[in-house]
């Protein structure tokens, strides 16, 4: 299908539907400058395994290994500003058109671009706890005590090792995500998926709880011979177009 015919459908069946909700993955960052995981070329798998040294197991095993490399990913990722996909989906949940936002993303950029109805599935960056009393702190102090050598950074009221609040590999998944899942159960008609490859379970489950999807991704994904409408497009461009389409 032609990209302008596709975006046509895709505003038609949100038209329809009255709505829907969004799934959202690492190629909605991307535009932000973000690395993503699976892209040919440019994907983060390719360069360094995040296994290796940001997995829940690297935390409590090897800090030092966790702080010095992969926690650097964590902290580029804290530094990325929203781009004009997350904005045009925080104005499609302004026309009251995207009743909720499921996103893997841990950059905080959908909050940041005005988004409301989100679930942070994997965590975000603003903040992290100790992993003794559970007391809370900004993410900046994680980074602040990085920076300034005092690896791993400690709580200041018992001093247990702090961690960001986002999931690891090897970390259960929050209440959230269950929360997340029983809404799409109950309610979702309609599923816009943007910039995900739809490999990572359990969120890689939830296109099915859905009756009708739109796919927004630059490559194939397994759930393209289901999709009512695929968009062959970056999100940045297409959302922007999908929301000009609806206003
Ligand atoms: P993924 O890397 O597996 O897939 C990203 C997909 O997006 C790819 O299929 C790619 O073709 C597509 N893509 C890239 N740029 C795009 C663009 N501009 N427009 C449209 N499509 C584009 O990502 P995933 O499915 O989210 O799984 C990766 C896991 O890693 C997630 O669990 C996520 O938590 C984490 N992650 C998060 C970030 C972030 O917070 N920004 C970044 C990297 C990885
Ligand atoms: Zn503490």
């Amino acid at each position: 299908m032609e990209y302008q015919e596709a975006i046509k459908q895709a505003a038609q069946l949100i038209k329809v539907h009255n709505g829907f909700y969004a799934l959202t993955g690492a190629g909605m960052s991307t535009e932000s400058g973000i690395p993503d995981f699976r892209s040919p070329g440019t994907g983060l798998w390719e360069k360094i395994d995040p296994i290796a040294t940001s997995s829940a197991e690297v935390l409590h095993r090897n800090p030092k290994l966790f702080y010095e490399v992969g926690f650097t990913r964590f902290v580029n990722i804290s530094r990325a500003e929203p781009n004009p996909g997350h904005y045009a989906l925080a104005g499609l949940e302004d026309l009251g058109l995207m009743k909720g936002l499921v996103t893997q993303n841990i950059d905080g950029l959908h909050v940041r671009a005005g988004s409301k109805k989100v679930w942070e599935v994997h965590g975000h960056l603003r903040t992290g706890s100790c992993l003794g009393c559970k007391r809370r702190y900004p993410f900046a102090v994680l980074v602040q005590q990085v920076e300034q050598k005092s690896i791993p950074p400690l709580c200041e009221h018992c001093s247990s090792m702090l961690r960001p609040d986002v999931v690891l590999f090897g970390d259960q998944m929050p209440r959230l995500f269950f929360e997340a899942r029983e809404t799409l159960q109950k309610d979702c008609d309609l599923l816009l998926v943007a910039g995900s490859s739809l490999v990572v379970y359990p969120v890689a489950d939830l296109p099915r709880l859905a009756k009708h999807l739109i796919i927004i991704n630059l490559e194939p994904t397994a759930y393209d011979i289901e999709a009512d409408v695929v968009i062959r497009e970056k999100c940045g461009q297409a959302l922007t177009e999908l929301l000009s389409l609806l206003k």
